[in-house]
């Protein structure tokens, strides 16, 4: 059960792939069908984001966070890591989510504080940061979740400063996170660079970089803006020209995501590398592809059938 530990301490290059819960039920066949096809490639594990709108513990749900990961593992039998959150939740909810985790089965948490609601949205807002949350998972349950936490290359906008939210990151991983997943970015030396101020203060666990393929134009603004990220100059000078050409900014966004696994793979500046898919299946695989990391097994994965229909590996 610490398998995902065990193998990112063993040192091969390797990748893991985020999804959000698909909105519809509908979707769902879609989704595990997908999900089927790209653990074909060998992913290390695939997570499922913890995603508000979805009611995202109710089990009774078939799109929530928490029935869609418990899907992954156990029609797609793959590693799979939940994210949750705790920011809107009290002390409480939270550990009763934690124990729903344990008896789905999961074994993997990326612990998180979430986004904090619009003041007029829910005024009940508890506040609670990730740290809280990886804490009362440890003096709880021990060591029978492997922990993982967010970092912010370029800090994380409500920070203090930068030097301070790498604290607060140390702290974090001093409570019990074991590996890192890293926001996205969009240059090889901003990841580097946060890299070495973390080995520098003391934060000695494996970093990954979490690297979004653009996959359009307004897109790509759209999810810089709601992250605070500033998009480089000569990012946007490249995407001008071409941007009401969605094939064109495909292509360009699989190129670019490329290069940058590739320099940090090869540099060894990252020991493996985090695809946040948005839920695209063909960009994903060529990436991997690219990078010669995708290992496309002799066993075709085949169609998941929902509620009980033959599958091959159940
Ligand atoms: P925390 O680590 O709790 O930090 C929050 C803020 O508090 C930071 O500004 C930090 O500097 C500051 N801080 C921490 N400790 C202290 C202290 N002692 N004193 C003062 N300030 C302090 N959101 C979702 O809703 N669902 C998801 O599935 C999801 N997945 C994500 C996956 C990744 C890889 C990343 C990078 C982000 C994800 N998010 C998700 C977004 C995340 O919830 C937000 O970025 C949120 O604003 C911060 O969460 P956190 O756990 O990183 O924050």
């Amino acid at each position: 059960h610490k398998r995902i530990q065990k193998r990112i301490n063993a040192g091969d290059p390797f990748f893991s792939l985020e999804f959000f819960p698909p909105k519809t039920t509908q979707g769902v066949v879609n989704f595990f069908n997908r999900v089927e096809r790209l653990r074909e490639g060998g992913p290390m594990f695939v997570d499922v984001t913890w995603h508000m709108g979805s009611d995202p513990a109710n089990l009774n749900k078939e799109t929530s966070s928490s029935s869609i990961a418990a899907g992954c593992l156990d029609f797609c039998r793959v590693d799979t890591m939940l994210h949750i959150t705790c920011a809107q939740y009290t002390k409480e909810q939270t550990m009763k989510n934690l124990e729903q985790c344990k008896e789905m089965g999961i074994r993997n948490l990326l612990a998180l504080r979430g986004d904090l609601p619009q003041q007029d949205e829910n005024p009940i807002v508890y506040k609670y940061r990730a740290l809280d949350m990886i804490r009362w998972t440890v003096e709880q349950f021990g060591d029978y979740f492997t922990i993982a936490a967010s970092g912010y290359p370029m800090g994380h906008p409500e920070a203090p400063s930068y030097a301070a939210d790498l604290q607060y990151l140390k702290s974090k991983v001093d409570a019990g996170a074991q590996f890192i997943i890293t926001q996205l970015f969009f240059e090889e030396a901003v990841f580097e660079k946060f890299v070495r101020d973390c080995r520098e203060i003391g934060i000695t666990v494996p970093i990954i970089p979490g690297i979004m393929p653009i996959g359009g134009y307004e897109n790509i603004r759209r999810i810089a803006e709601l992250s605070k990220l500033t998009i480089p100059d000569w990012l946007l000078n490249a995407l001008e020209p071409i941007k009401q050409n969605d094939e064109a900014v495909r292509n360009y966004g699989i190129h670019l995501a490329t290069q940058l696994c590739r320099n940090l793979l090869n540099k060894k500046t990252a020991p493996s590398v985090h695809i946040y898919t948005m839920n695209r299946e063909s960009a994903c695989r060529e990436i991997l592809q690219n990078l010669g990391l995708w290992q496309q097994t002799s066993i075709r994965a085949l169609p998941w059938v929902p509620h009980g229909g033959h599958h091959p590996i159940r």
